[in-house]
């Protein structure tokens, strides 16, 4: 079974945790570790799970929301990192750690998990963001982008379980108090994705077996959670009451990614007609 649980989210801090339990063995990755040493680790212990059985820490980019207490976690429990060498180098590259490398298109093998990094765009070195397949089930994770490219689209096709960015209400981020190079940072091509640049991605990425989306990144300031589940409500044509929502202050619940379709069978010759 794969699971999702966020356990933060928002631009004071995100970190999401994956599990997959398959044929009795366990594997947990955090992707992104935003908040503080003792903040993560209090909502890890809220979880139940001791840092020392992660089996990775995934660094989407070098954001501090991101990339936060991701290498004092890691050095502390001797955690494996991966991230792309872009986000290391802007990082500062601490020579103490020495990460797996993650780049666009190629796979990551983590236990019973595989990682599929694809480039977003967003106003970092290297952003990468995630698909992420157990054996049998598809999660997508999307935060961090200011618009929806083609390779966006593809790299999500066929998820059954979205976590995606809804950060900004257009109207609220403008009439809302930031200084106005940051509202241009936040709206522009390479910030946030707004509601509807979500709602429009999900529309486009919804098909009969996508079970759940979770919005999230929301800005405090510039949304509400309600917008965001109107917004991608309305573009999936289900009831507001199924998009769920990750908070800042407790993230999310454990969520389950129901498994892909397996593929039709192959069509056989027609039956002939009996006589
Ligand atoms: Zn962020
Ligand atoms: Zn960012």
């Amino acid at each position: 079974m794969l699971r999702v649980r966020s356990l933060a989210s928002g631009s004071a801090g995100n970190a999401t945790l994956v599990h997959v339990a398959w044929q009795q063995r366990h594997t947990h990755v955090l992707i992104d570790c935003g908040p503080g040493l003792r903040d993560i680790m209090q909502r890890l212990a809220q979880v139940g799970l001791d840092a020392a059985r992660l089996d990775a820490v995934f660094i989407t980019h070098e954001h501090a929301d991101h990339a936060g207490s991701a290498v004092q976690l890691a050095k502390r429990h001797n955690l494996p990192l991966i991230t792309s060498y872009g986000t290391w180098q802007a990082m500062g590259a601490p020579t103490s750690l020495a990460p797996r490398w993650a780049s666009d298109g190629q796979a990551i093998g983590v236990g019973d998990l595989t990682l599929r990094p694809f480039t977003v765009p967003h106003d970092a070195r290297e952003p990468l963001q995630l698909r992420i397949e157990s054996p049998t089930a598809h999660l997508g994770l999307l935060t961090d982008l200011g618009h929806i490219s083609s390779h966006v689209v593809k790299a999500l096709q066929g998820v059954t379980t979205l976590l995606i960015e809804c950060n900004h209400c257009p109207t609220l981020l403008a009439q809302g108090r930031y200084p106005a190079t940051l509202k241009r940072r936040i709206g522009g091509d390479w910030g946030h994705l707004s509601n509807n640049q979500a709602a429009d991605l999900v529309q486009r990425l919804s098909h009969a077996s996508l079970a759940r989306v979770i919005a999230a990144h929301l800005s405090e300031e510039n949304n509400r959670p309600e917008l965001a589940q109107q917004a991608l409500a309305t573009a999936l044509g289900w009831p507001m009451s199924r998009i769920d929502v990750a908070t800042q202050a407790n993230g999310s619940d454990w969520f389950e990614v129901p498994p892909n379709p397996t593929r039709p069978p192959a069509p056989t010759s027609p039956a002939q007609p009996t006589p």
